[in-house]
């Protein structure tokens, strides 16, 4: 049995691990990927130390700390449920492992919320994508469409602009985001925006060939060829695996007190997938270093 395992290795996680570790903690790192969601980030300018650094550095240089360390750190494990045992906690992979700790620490963030119409899930992957970062380069000199009004919509299209050759933005209210990203873009010949239209089907076999929108006014509906649709129309906490032991709040996530504890002796947790407010790669880390502090605290008590 670990001291603590902690599920997910995003900034929240990496950095519990580190403090856990440094404590002498036998520690127990899960999760599906390195990074997380900073790893879709290109510019971050905000995380101290670094005026500028790409979300790719970033999450190298957390690694890198991370492996100084003696971690157990297991990836591209998918972690589906997490039960109370005696004594601590039991995890279940998506292939059938389970691990016990002491402790554990929720760490695992958000994922891109999806469209949930007919098409997308079996074009995922095929032209439909969640991450204009990640995969932005893939359509170049092809057309596209960003389904979404928010920030992380138009910034998407900010970025698909001086790769593809055409945007297409489709928006199901009127646009949501800051006044000053759209008006860095709206005049570009080509950008069209559709607001308030609704996105019915992406089209195509094996990969996407169009989408099918519907205009909320008139009830029109149109084809928009496109090989590639962007998503962006905002995250969703991955919180299911708590849902056994915790009741989530309304949005999906974790409450936790202000040192990173659930309602649940023993169980912590940390970063974008709790209530704390601001999503941000620093304060998740800050989130991170708290939660592990907490469990090494809590086994001094009760390990
Ligand atoms: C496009 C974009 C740009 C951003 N730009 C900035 C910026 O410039 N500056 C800034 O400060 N913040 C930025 N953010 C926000 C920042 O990336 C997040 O706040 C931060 O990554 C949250 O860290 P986290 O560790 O809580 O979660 P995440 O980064 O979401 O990491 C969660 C980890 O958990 C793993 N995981 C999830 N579910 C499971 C499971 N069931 N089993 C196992 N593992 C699992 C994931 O694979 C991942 O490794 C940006 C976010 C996005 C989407």
């Amino acid at each position: 049995m670990y001291d603590v395992v902690i599920i997910g290795a995003g900034p929240a996680g990496m950095t519990a691990a580190v403090y856990t570790a440094r404590k002498k903690l036998s520690t127990l790192l899960l999760s599906k990927d390195v990074g997380g969601q900073t790893l879709w980030t290109n510019d971050i300018e905000n995380y101290m130390g670094y005026q500028f650094i790409e979300g790719a550095e970033l999450v190298e240089k957390f690694e890198h700390q991370v492996r100084q360390f003696p971690i157990d750190v297991k990836i591209e494990e998918d972690v589906v449920g997490l039960a109370s045992i005696e004594g601590g906690f039991e995890v279940r992979t998506a292939g059938g492992e389970t691990y016990q700790a002491k402790t554990a620490i929720i760490a695992s963030g958000k994922k891109p919320r999806s469209l949930g119409v007919p098409g997308e899930e079996r074009l995922r992957g095929h032209g439909v994508t969640y991450c204009s970062t990640c995969d932005g380069p893939l359509f170049e000199g092809l057309k596209v469409a960003v389904i979404g009004g928010g920030n992380s919509a138009v910034e998407a299209v900010i970025d698909m602009l001086k790769i593809a050759e055409h945007v297409y933005m489709v928006s199901l209210t009127p646009l949501t985001c800051d006044r000053l990203l759209i008006d860095r873009v709206k005049e570009n010949p080509n950008l069209t925006v559709y607001a308030e239209y609704a996105t019915q089907e992406v089209l195509g076999d094996p990969s996407v060939t169009g989408i099918r929108i519907k205009d909320l006014k008139s009830g029109e509906e149109k084809i928009l060829e496109v090989s590639g649709v962007f998503v962006e129309i905002g995250l969703i906490p991955n919180s299911d695996l708590a849902k056994e032991l915790l009741k989530l709040n309304k949005l999906g996530e974790i409450e936790v007190s202000c040192s990173g504890e659930t309602a649940v002796p023993g169980l912590f947790a940390a970063g974008d997938v709790t209530n704390v407010p601001e999503k941000q790669i620093v304060v998740a880390a800050g989130e991170g270093a708290k939660a592990a502090l907490q469990a090494y605290r809590y086994l001094q008590k009760f390990g």
